[in-house]
């Protein structure tokens, strides 16, 4: 059997399933409950908010982080091109249109020169992404939204971890959203949370996530018998209390799993860094990156169909990077505007293995392995 090094992995065992032992001892699985208030505290200290709400993944995070900022019908977010649709989809959920703004040709997260350009009269926002987890750049985009007098959201699904200028990802704009999806930094198989200062913002996003009425928990040991009214139809977007007890015991791991990603990128670094068929992702000096994803660059002599084919017959997993979003049918209109650097690094971004379990010796393989095949002449294009 020849050694398989998958692409990602979650790192979870003995603390998560005792933490899940934990949650079933004390009968309180659904969401909302005990278990997810306490790692909601655990959580805004760990990202320098003042609240955290869990919910049941990032797009329901989004969904909410937009509507309680009042986005709806007849308005324009703007929204960095580069991510995983999830993004652009929270801001059709609210009857509002995303409207697409290139990315940076290094880090990918939306170029602060094409927000601006974006602006129209029914700008209400901006919806930066943290590219694999990098943070974007949160100063220059927060100068255009106050010039302009737009809220701006942070599309921290992967960036749990990292830091931008000294300040921890999830504190940089109004409110963030991330993801504990089972390809994410920390996970328990699916979850979210969304993250802010503001106890306005955050309070009503508490409502909204628990079909518009406060959590049961907050009627826990009450004497009398409180029977809540609704106003407002919200959703069921809660985290179980199962999966708070896991992502309990993933944040406790958090530094070390940050730990294990850095040693793998500074080995691809070391061991790839030479090759003119391929560009290594580029980490700034000003911010820390998680490496949720290790993504290279195609040279576009390169066929990144046949690498990709060569790599997983050698056992080293491998995918397209993420979506340009403004190419998605589903956007219709909005794909109007071009992305050239998006639409460019979709067609010839490469994600090689990253996860927190690749040993040295698995790292090794990647290395050979990708250094093979792309000094290939069967990768080139035909
Ligand atoms: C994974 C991801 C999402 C979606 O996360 P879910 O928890 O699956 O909803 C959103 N945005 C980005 C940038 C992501 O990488």
């Amino acid at each position: 059997m020849p050694r398989t090094v998958p692409l990602g992995q979650p790192t979870v065992g003995e603390p998560e399933l005792a933490a899940v032992a934990e949650v079933f001892a004390s009968g309180w699985l659904s969401g909302a409950g005990p278990t997810c208030l306490a790692f909601e505290r655990e959580f805004a200290v760990a990202v320098g908010v003042e609240h955290a709400l869990t919910t049941a993944n990032c797009g329901s995070a989004l969904h909410l982080a937009l509507q309680v900022l009042g986005a709806g019908p007849g308005d324009e977010v703007i929204v960095g091109d580069y991510t995983f649709p999830a993004t652009g989809h929270a801001v059709v959920w609210t009857g509002a249109t995303p409207v697409f703004a290139d990315i940076r040709p290094d880090i990918w997260s939306a170029d602060p020169a094409a927000v601006e350009a974006a602006i129209t009269p029914r700008t209400v926002g901006i919806l930066a992404v943290d590219v694999f987890g990098q943070p974007a750049d949160y100063d220059e985009l927060r100068a255009i939204a106050d010039r302009h007098g737009l809220w701006l959201v942070e599309d921290a699904a992967c960036a749990a971890g990292a830091t931008y200028r000294g300040r921890p990802a999830g504190s940089l704009a109004d409110l963030a959203a991330f993801s504990f999806h089972g390809r994410k930094g920390i996970t328990a198989g699916e979850g979210g949370a969304l993250v802010g200062d503001r106890a306005d913002l955050m309070d009503h996003a508490r409502k909204l996530h628990t079909y518009g009425i406060a959590p049961a928990v907050t009627r826990e040991g009450e004497t009398t018998l409180p029977v809540p009214s609704f106003d407002e139809a919200g959703y069921n977007y809660r985290l179980s209390d199962v999966q708070a007890g896991i992502m309990r015991a993933q944040l406790r791991r958090l530094p070390d799993l940050l730990a294990a990603r850095t040693h793998a990128a500074e080995a691809y670094a070391a061991g790839l860094g030479d090759l003119d068929a391929l560009t290594l992702p580029v980490a700034l000096a000003d911010r820390t990156h998680p490496w949720q994803s290790y993504v290279i660059t195609l040279d576009p002599a390169l066929d990144r169909g046949r690498v990709a084919v060569a790599l997983r017959e050698q056992g080293v997993g491998c995918n397209f990077g993420t979506y340009a979003s403004h190419v998605q049918p589903v956007y219709g209109v909005a794909t109007e505007r071009g992305c050239p650097v998006s639409a460019d690094l979709f067609d010839r971004h490469l994600a090689i293995p990253m996860h927190a379990n690749l040993t040295d010796d698995d790292l090794h393989h990647v290395i050979d392995t990708v250094r093979s095949v792309v000094g290939s002449a069967a990768a080139r294009r035909r």
